[in-house]
């Protein structure tokens, strides 16, 4: 399907560059995909960022029928700009579908929607260290109808915003709190969806934890309430002993992207990796034996961040004296420098959009 494009007649100044942020600055450009019953999906086109105008009986309105994706273009040096593992992405965008029951959305059309829509706004993505060009495409349900039924038709978007330097100034340990009400989402539900409910759900105990101090909040399982799962919206590590154990990927838990290049990268230096189900006991008693080498979270935004401090009921434990642990920064090192370019990308991760 061929793309159409619509210049805007009113370009945006640009925000600087040293004060980005996360998530606050649009570009110029949107691209956007519908779907029909009878014609499947159709006129694909970008066009001026602009608001959407949807029918208050929007089904998305109501009940949450849709699902978004995360992932990130850099410029290195020269000027080349890449995605980074942009088809697993989109694999997962469809695979959150198939969860909300909306149809798959052709992987060549979206690779090309997300080419040509960051190539149409490239003077947006920012140059400076550490920053890059945030990509976010979603989906909704938009047939307007208030019984609970499958929507018959769907608005499919796509907006960039360019990103900071998540550490502007060098990598540091985060506080968190493990979860002891809220739980994020269980076997059989929709946590390994990128849906919005997933994320609704969790804003309370999150608010609740920013009031006491803490960066993020550690999800456990909703069974056997023992088990870590998430951390915030990232995938949790814990190296004991020399071994870095990760949740398996249950149905509860997001598949995520970096969570697996950590998986790969950590398996190619030869550093054992466990994909097993851990308890916060067994982090606590790790941490009594002087046992717990490094704790630390992955995922798109950040890449890879560290947990100095963590509390569970009545117990805190320091972890690593709140230090950043070699393999975090060896790991973010590793990712970041595929990203940008400045070191081989010997698993083919990257792929290039001009
Ligand atoms: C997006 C997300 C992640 C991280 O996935 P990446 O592909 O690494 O960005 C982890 N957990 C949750 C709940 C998420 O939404």
């Amino acid at each position: 399907m061929k793309i159409s494009i619509t210049l805007t007649e009113k370009p945006k100044e640009k925000p600087d560059q040293n004060n980005l942020g996360f998530g606050q600055y649009f570009t110029d450009h949107m691209f956007l995909l519908n779907y029909a019953k009878d014609k499947g999906w159709h006129e694909p086109r970008i066009e001026p960022y602009s608001p959407l105008s949807l029918d208050p009986a929007s089904m998305v309105l109501h009940y949450g029928q849709e699902v978004f994706e995360g992932l990130k273009a850099y410029k290195n040096s020269n000027g080349d700009i890449r995605l980074f593992r942009s088809i697993d992405n989109i694999r997962r965008f469809n695979s959150s579908n198939e969860r909300l029951s909306i149809p798959a959305i052709d992987e060549d059309l979206f690779t090309d929607a997300l080419n040509q829509l960051v190539l149409t706004d490239k003077d947006w993505i920012p140059e400076l260290p550490g920053t890059s060009l945030y990509i976010r495409p979603f989906l909704i349900a938009t047939d307007p109808f208030l019984g609970v039924r499958g929507s018959e038709s769907f608005l499919f978007v796509i907006i960039l915003s360019p990103v900071g330097a998540y550490y502007a100034s060098g990598m540091s340990p985060t506080k968190i709190l493990a979860e002891d009400e809220d739980v994020r989402a269980v076997r059989g539900g929709v946590g390994y969806a990128k849906t919005g409910a997933n994320y609704a759900a969790t804003i309370r105990a999150q608010e609740r934890a920013k009031k006491k101090g803490f960066a993020q909040i550690l999800w456990i399982d909703a069974i056997e309430r023992k088990y870590i799962e998430e951390v915030g919206t990232s995938n949790a590590f814990v190296m004991i002993d020399g071994v870095v154990i990760t949740p398996p990927l249950g149905g509860s838990i997001l598949p995520g992207i970096t969570r697996d290049s950590c998986i790969k990268i950590l398996k190619s230096w030869d550093i054992p990796v466990e994909e097993r189900q851990i308890s916060i006991d067994e982090i606590i008693a790790a941490s009594d034996n002087n046992k717990l080498d490094e704790m630390f979270s992955s995922g798109t935004a950040a890449v890879v961040s560290p947990v100095g401090e963590l509390t569970y009921r009545d117990r805190t434990i320091i972890i690593r004296e709140n230090t950043v642990g070699p393999i975090s920064q060896r790991l973010y090192d590793t990712l970041t420098g595929i990203q940008w370019g400045e070191i081989p990308d010997s698993f083919n991760w990257t792929t290039k959009v001009n």
